[in-house]
Parts: structure tokens; C-alpha cells; sequence
């Protein structure tokens, strides 16, 4: 394998930074051997490390070199796959099935991403990994990090991650630094620390994140018995999942195990979308913004991965929509009251989609794949505010009733409506 500079096209036959010399990001290019959709079916349920993992199900197109001791797995992915009448009458789209990445080990899809990265820190002879995160790659590093004996450092903007991420990072032990100042003031932080202090960087920044990510179309994929929906609908931030897609896709399509390419579209937050703005203007560089949304993890307003995820929807014939913070606590409210639950920027992918289909760029009988991001747990704050009246626009509110503890006040409190 080599590295590859996105922008230049140059490329090293070993690491010399996430950065190429003119700015562009790099990512992993393999040298694929020949690969089946047999050799993935066979491992389907298989229980031997590292294959029982959804991401190192698919080794050989993720980290062919890596030797199967030297992977650090939970194990990840295994994500399950759901079809729900409430989240299809909500989006108008018949044919809408979730992944719930939130079902990964620490509760997000930064999971599949970190197996990849922190087994590839080993390697390199790293002593401490760092991030900067809206609290859920800090929660999976911290996690990885401790299972392999590395220390680890997390930058979050202070008092503006979820606590059950700020929980996680904290138990699991990572030294927290909270930057006063959004998540792209904490990036910055970790590329100027990084360089000076030698750490090792566990962002999407990672080309070795990228390749895990990849996983989770792999996966849905192979749960869909190989046949692609027409799109697949993911919430953006950082860009990192976004570029990951593009990437598997173009891979799959390589190695001829891609029957059709199915469209990519990127959902941002409104108060955080300067991804969404680009593809409006058709190009040009990126003009960061001030970020604001309910949806702290896509609460970004400089995303590093850019050019990677302007290429993967480019490359898929794909789009970009914004949705507001409402029409993204709506969804999420929709997607809970199905039993299945996720945590706010998860629901951008519902909300995104929904809005795609009223505009009819996706058609009434297009199959659809929502991934949700992380878990209904990570953010029990926003949910408890929503349901308690704490949000303006709140139509699905289910409010909690006190009473005085006597069978006749619970009778009353079960006849009045909520
Ligand atoms: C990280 C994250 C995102 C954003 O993904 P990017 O790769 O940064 O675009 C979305 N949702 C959740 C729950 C996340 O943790
Ligand atoms: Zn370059």
C-alpha cells in the first residue's frame, strides 16, 4: 500500500504526515489481492478475532498488511439494519431502512473508524493519541486507547459536548482538556500539539479512521444481500463518514462488487453548514463558519475532510441538504417513538431525507438508507429538554407528570392527556 495526497495526486511509500506538502489531505491506496463476496459471507457470524468484528469482516479491504495479533477490536460494527411504517409515513419514503450505528461498542460509528487507527498506532510505536472531538470520537479513543495500553488526550470544546460522551472519555480515562472555543479551535490545537509534542492524531484526518468507516457500507451492503439502495443518506460534520463512503463505493466499484452506485447524500445542521454552502456555489474552496445546532456532534463549522467528501458525493452523483434544528429534533423524536432511538445529529440523516424526497430529488420509490450515528444515550440532555418543554417548536412532546404518591392522583394523572 502507499499513501496518496487527494489534491496533488503525489504519493509516499510510507507515513509522512496526514498533510501533504501542498495542503491536501492523505489517504490509504491499496494494492487489492482478489476478493469474493463468499470470503465476507463465510465470516457472517464467525466468533475468532478479529473476523467477528464488522469492520475486520472486511480486512482485505481495509488493512490487507495488518497482521490479525496486532488488531486492537471490542469487537465493532455488527450494526443492525431497521424498517419502521413511523419513519417511513414521516419521510414519505416507502422503502427507508436505518443502520444504527449507535450500536457500537462505546455508542457511535467512530468506532469502526478508531479499531483501524489505534491498531495502526501500535504499530507505528505511538506512546500517547490525541484528538479534538464533539465528544464522540473522545469516547471511542479514550476507550481503544485504554484497551491498548496507550495514553490518551482529548480536546473538546468545554460545555459543549453531550455528557454521556463527557462520561465516557472520563472513565475510560483520557487526560480531558476542555478548549474554550468551538471543536475547529480544539482541531487546530491537536494539529499545532501534535506536530510540536509528537503525538499520534486519532481525527478523521487519520487516512487509517477513513478505512474502517468504510465498513459501515460494506456491511449494510452485505445485509442487503449485495443489491445497493438507490441512496444512502448520512449526517455530516467533520466530513470524515462522508469521505469514507465515497471511498468504499469507488473501491467496490473497482473490484466489481458493486452491481449499481448508489447516491450519497451529506446532511448538515443549517447552523453549521458550510459543506452544504460549497455545493451550492458548485465548488470553490470552503468558507468556514461559526457553527450553532442542537446537534453537537456535527457542530463544526471548518471541516477537515472537504475535498475527500466533495469527491465521494461528486463521485456517486449525489447531494448535499441542510435541515434545521427543529425539523432535526422533529425526526429525532419521530425515530425514537419507534423503539429505535438515536441521539440528535443521528436524526439529520431522517430529517435529510424526508426534506429530499417533499423537493422530489428522492423519488417516492427510491430505496433509501438512513445511518444513524450514535446512540439515544449519548445525549440524554437534549431529549429531556425537548420533552420538557425546553425547545420552542416541540410537537411531539412527551412531557413527565409529577404526583403526590396516592392511587388517586396517578388515576387522575393517567386520565389527563400529556
Ligand atoms: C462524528 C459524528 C457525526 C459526524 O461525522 P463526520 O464524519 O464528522 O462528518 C455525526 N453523528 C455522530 C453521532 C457523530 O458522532
Ligand atoms: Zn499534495
Amino acid at each position: 500500500m502507499k499513501y496518496r495526497c487527494v489534491r496533488c495526486g503525489r504519493t509516499a511509500p510510507s507515513f509522512e504526515g496526514f498533510q501533504c506538502g501542498c495542503g491536501g489531505l492523505v489517504e490509504v491506496e491499496h494494492r487489492f489481492i482478489e476478493v469474493s463476496r463468499e470470503t465476507f459471507d463465510r465470516r457472517l457470524g464467525c466468533t475468532e478475532e478479529p473476523y467477528n468484528s464488522g469492520v475486520w469482516r472486511y480486512k482485505e479491504l481495509i488493512h490487507p498488511e495488518i497482521g490479525a495479533e496486532q488488531v486492537v477490536t471490542r469487537p465493532e460494527g455488527n450494526t443492525n439494519l431497521y424498517v419502521r411504517g413511523g419513519v417511513s409515513e414521516y419521510t414519505g419514503i416507502r422503502r427507508l431502512t436505518m443502520k444504527h450505528e449507535g450500536e457500537n461498542p462505546t455508542g457511535s460509528f467512530k468506532d469502526r473508524g478508531m479499531t483501524v487507527a489505534v491498531s495502526e498506532a501500535l504499530r507505528a510505536g505511538a506512546e500517547t493519541v490525541v484528538c479534538a472531538s464533539t465528544g464522540n470520537t473522545s469516547a471511542s479513543v479514550a476507550a481503544y486507547a485504554a484497551q491498548a495500553g496507550l495514553r490518551s488526550v482529548v480536546f473538546v470544546p468545554a460545555g459543549e459536548i453531550a455528557l454521556g460522551k463527557l462520561a465516557q472519555a472520563l472513565a475510560y480515562g483520557a487526560r480531558v482538556i476542555q478548549v474554550k472555543g468551538y471543536f475547529d479551535d480544539a482541531m487546530r490545537l491537536v494539529r499545532e500539539a501534535s506536530r510540536q509534542l509528537n503525538l499520534y492524531v486519532l481525527n478523521s484526518l487519520n487516512p487509517w479512521r477513513i478505512e474502517g468507516q468504510k465498513s459501515i457500507v460494506f456491511e449494510a451492503l452485505q445485509q442487503m444481500r449485495w443489491i445497493p439502495p438507490d441512496w444512502i443518506v448520512v449526517p455530516a460534520g467533520n466530513l470524515g463518514n462522508t469521505s469514507a463512503f465515497g471511498k468504499a463505493l469507488k473501491e467496490l466499484g473497482q473490484l466489481g462488487l458493486l452491481e449499481r452506485m448508489p447516491r450519497i447524500a451529506a446532511v448538515q445542521a443549517e447552523g453549521a453548514n458550510p459543506f452544504y454552502r460549497l455545493w451550492k456555489d458548485k465548488g470553490g474552496r470552503l468558507e468556514p463558519v461559526n457553527p450553532s445546532t442542537v446537534a453537537s456532534a456535527i457542530k463544526i463549522g471548518d471541516p477537515v475532510s472537504w475535498e475527500k467528501a466533495l469527491d465521494a458525493v461528486g463521485l456517486t452523483g449525489g447531494t448535499v441538504e441542510q435541515v434545521s434544528d427543529s425539523e432535526i429534533l422533529e425526526a429525532k423524536a419521530v425515530v425514537d417513538a419507534t423503539g429505535v432511538g438515536c441521539e440528535p445529529a443521528s436524526a439529520a440523516s431522517v430529517a435529510g431525507a424526508k426534506k429530499l424526497a417533499e423537493a422530489g430529488v428522492i423519488g417516492p420509490d427510491e430505496e433509501v438508507l438512513c445511518v444513524l450515528t450514535g446512540n439515544i444515550l449519548k445525549d440524554t440532555e437534549t431529549t429531556i429538554r425537548y420533552h420538557s418543554g425546553g425547545f420552542s417548536s416541540a410537537g411531539r412532546m412527551n412531557r413527565p407528570v409529577t404526583v403526590d404518591a396516592d392511587l388517586g392522583s396517578i388515576e387522575k394523572a393517567l386520565r389527563s392527556p400529556t
